[in-house]
């Protein structure tokens, strides 16, 4: 393989809803395709997060318990996630991943579950109710239409300089009310979709290497890789 990106699976053994773990799988087809090697570590409780140590991370989501230990265990992790985002490192969250990049997320049985603030949005919680089903979206920049599945009792605001993923066509998205999904913030990409989201959405995961790609290694050719096809597969 022609080029080596390091991959940071934030949480991997207690944030796995629904196959998250299948967007890694996705970014390791389509980086293949692009001759890319991944080179992919779990970052749990126990380990360590560098900025420097990676050029893309992944963040799946789960349960509310789950959410609660990884809340305290983040702060730690919180000043070099930050310098990662800030510096336009390239990520995907979901669901509870999201809410954790996040000011805080309020929990199914009203407790606070502090996020590391390193975006604006934040999370209030359903009475009794969550939002489950098929769902689209469009970008509003790119014309995108991206297909998923939705679970979640959190509803999400966004904040200033954080744009939504996309627009609601069908189902309830970030809150309900104001049509929006997901979040876009520098190269952050956040988004509500189980299922995983990558694998029915690959121009998302092409997007997310290219970003890594380019970050990496500014003076390669790239042209491969950003000539690759990808069918759709909804
Ligand atoms: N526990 C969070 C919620 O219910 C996140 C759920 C998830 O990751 N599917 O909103």
């Amino acid at each position: 393989m022609k080029y080596q990106l390091r991959v940071a699976h934030l949480y991997g053994d207690l944030l796995n809803t629904y196959g998250d773990i299948g967007n890694i799988l996705v970014l390791q087809y389509y980086a293949k395709q692009m001759n890319v090697e991944l080179i992919t570590k779990v970052i749990s409780l126990d380990d360590d997060f560098q900025a420097a140590d990676f050029d893309l991370a992944f963040f799946g989501g789960g349960q509310d318990y789950e959410q609660l230990i990884v809340s305290h265990n983040i702060q730690h992790k919180k000043t070099e996630l930050t310098k990662f985002i800030e510096a336009g490192g390239p990520m995907l969250a979901i669901c509870g991943g999201y809410q954790l990049l996040g000011e805080y997320y309020i929990g199914a049985k009203g407790e606070k579950i502090a996020g590391i603030s390193a975006l604006p949005h934040y999370t209030k919680s359903q009475v009794n109710h969550r939002f489950i089903g098929d769902i689209e979206i469009q970008n509003q920049e790119t014309g995108q239409k991206y297909h998923g599945f939705e679970n979640h009792n959190g509803l999400t605001y966004l904040g200033k300089n954080e744009k939504a993923l996309g627009k609601v066509l069908s189902g309830h998205g970030n809150n309900g009310q104001d049509g929006t999904e997901g979040a876009i913030y520098k190269n952050v990409y956040c988004s509500y979709f189980h299922g995983p989201i990558l694998a029915r959405n690959g121009e998302l995961a092409k997007r997310l290497l290219l970003i890594a790609l380019k970050r990496r290694y500014p003076d390669a050719d790239l042209n491969q890789a950003e000539n690759l096809e990808i069918s759709p597969t909804y």
